[in-house]
């Protein structure tokens, strides 16, 4: 099929040279100038494993970027929206969404023969038939159901993983209203044999991926808050009871082969500073002041959200249980991408952590294995300092923080026990085993 995809960032870029590498004639649209050269050179913009890979293979062969939005409606016979919706504070920030709507509906008023456009970015419910189908037919002329569709197909991937996850999806979620959309988007995932199909109308399939995240971010306050409790009790490790709930029948089910298997979703019950990145926290928020707006309020998520604001600041008592006052003390901050496996630091626990480390005037340094150019966006390096390698970060300093779950870091108990070996350990994910050290802190301990 000749797909356009509007948005090459993680979810459109990611779609794009999967669907390349699974045959499909794909354009990838966006508007940076930058991010299109690098891609038509077989480079990625963003860390992914298997990402180069793939675009190297598929690079103007199946796979082209380009800035001409207009011409890619015009050269195929489905868009998929993959532009990014932001939280504006208050409510989903709808801007981007609209104005792709409004380019691809002009470009729509060319068009001979019947098209599909597909909204893949996170929309609140409503969205795509009540925002993204007038626009289009009021800036084509056009009337949808009759020359051309809309549909909703969310994305499931997680950064970090996304290539595996498209290629090998949990679920497919197919949302549309006429018959013509949904053909087109069965033909779309024809590739995908054997994966679990949900077809549904546009509406059911947002609030499908909202209740998804939603789901996730509230297993991860649901632990914080056990872990928070744990500590003010004393005498009671947050990591012990989490293996005796993980062992539950729930999270432990029986396999074909009679042994039993760990759900992933164990990973999100544990304790830590908190969820980030550029889904959860947003789309928990868009979908609280969807429901006040709907006369729905939310009080779970609402408590979901706020339990994890506070998270970071445990990291910041557990610092102060060693020193009267964080001025002038040297700390090194481990990992600063929300989570492992990416360089995306969208609303990772890092920066709220290091912002109040730098309101009490401590000395940071950092490092992370792949996110140090994304730093740099948010903090100038006399603020905080990057090491070039692990060993580096962890010499001369009082404390280390370690904020993201990254593999390497397992070597840390060793480097610091042969640099360094009077710093205090905080374990802001409850990654080490506490004995590895001589100077332990972890949340939920
Ligand atoms: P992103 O910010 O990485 O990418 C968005 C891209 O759209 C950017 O490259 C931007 O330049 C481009 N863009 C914006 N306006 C444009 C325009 N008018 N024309 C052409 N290009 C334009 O965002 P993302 O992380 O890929 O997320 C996209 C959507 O997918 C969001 O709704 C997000 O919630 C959802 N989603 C994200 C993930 C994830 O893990 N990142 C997972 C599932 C769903």
């Amino acid at each position: 099929m000749k797909v356009s995809i509007i948005g090459a960032g993680y979810v459109g870029l990611v779609t794009g040279a999967c669907l390349a590498e699974r045959g499909h004639q794909v354009l990838c649209v966006d508007k940076d100038p930058q991010k299109v050269d690098k891609i038509n050179k077989g480079v990625s913009p963003i860390y992914e494993e298997g990402l180069d890979e793939i675009l190297k293979n598929n690079i103007n062969k199946t796979l082209v970027a380009t800035t001409d939005l207009h011409q890619a409606v015009l050269d195929s016979e489905i868009t998929l929206v993959a532009v990014g919706t932001p939280f504006d504070g208050k409510k989903i920030d709808l801007t981007q969404v609209k104005e792709v709507s409004a380019q691809i509906g002009n470009a729509l008023k060319k068009k001979g023969n019947y098209h599909a456009v597909i909204v893949k970015s996170t929309v609140v419910p409503g969205t795509t038939d009540g925002v993204v189908l007038p626009l289009l037919e009021e800036t084509s002329g056009k009337k949808a159901g009759l020359e051309f569709g809309v549909g909703m197909n969310p994305e499931f991937l997680t950064e970090g993983q996304a290539v595996a996850d498209f290629m090998n999806p949990d679920r497919i979620v197919l949302g549309a209203n006429d018959e013509k959309s949904m053909l087109l988007l069965e033909q779309l995932y024809a590739a995908f044999d054997g994966i679990p199909q949900l077809k549904t109308n546009s509406k059911t399939a947002e609030m499908i991926k909202y209740a998804s995240n939603a789901m996730l971010a509230t297993q991860i306050s649901f632990s914080n808050e056990i872990a928070n409790l744990c500590s003010a009790l004393g005498g009671v490790d947050v990591v012990d009871v989490m293996k005796g709930v993980h062992l539950s029948c729930y999270l432990r089910p029986t396999a074909m082969d009679g042994s039993r298997v760990q759900a992933p979703l164990s990973s999100f019950l544990e304790a830590g500073c908190g969820f980030g990145g550029s889904c959860l926290p947003k789309d928990v928020n868009a979908l609280i002041a969807h429901g006040v707006k709907a006369g729905s309020p939310m009080p779970l998520l609402s408590a979901v959200i706020k339990t994890n604001r506070n998270q970071p600041g445990e990291v910041i008592r557990l610092l102060e249980k060693h020193f009267a006052s964080l001025k002038d003390v040297r700390i090194a901050i481990l990992g600063l991408s929300f989570k492992p496996d990416t360089d995306d630091m969208r609303e990772s626990p890092a920066i709220p952590i290091i912002n109040e480390l730098l309101a009490r005037k401590a000395r940071l340094k950092a490092y992370d294995p792949v996110a140090s150019h994304e730093v740099r966006k948010i903090f100038p390096a006399h603020q905080l300092p990057l090491s070039e390698t692990l060993e580096e970060a962890l010499a001369d300093v009082d404390a280390v923080v370690l904020v993201t779950r990254w593999a390497q870091f397992d070597e840390v108990p060793e480097i610091l026990a042969r640099v360094n070996p009077r710093a205090i350990f905080v374990d802001g994910r409850r990654m080490l085993d506490k004995r590895r050290f001589a100077h332990y802190e972890g949340i939920g301990l």
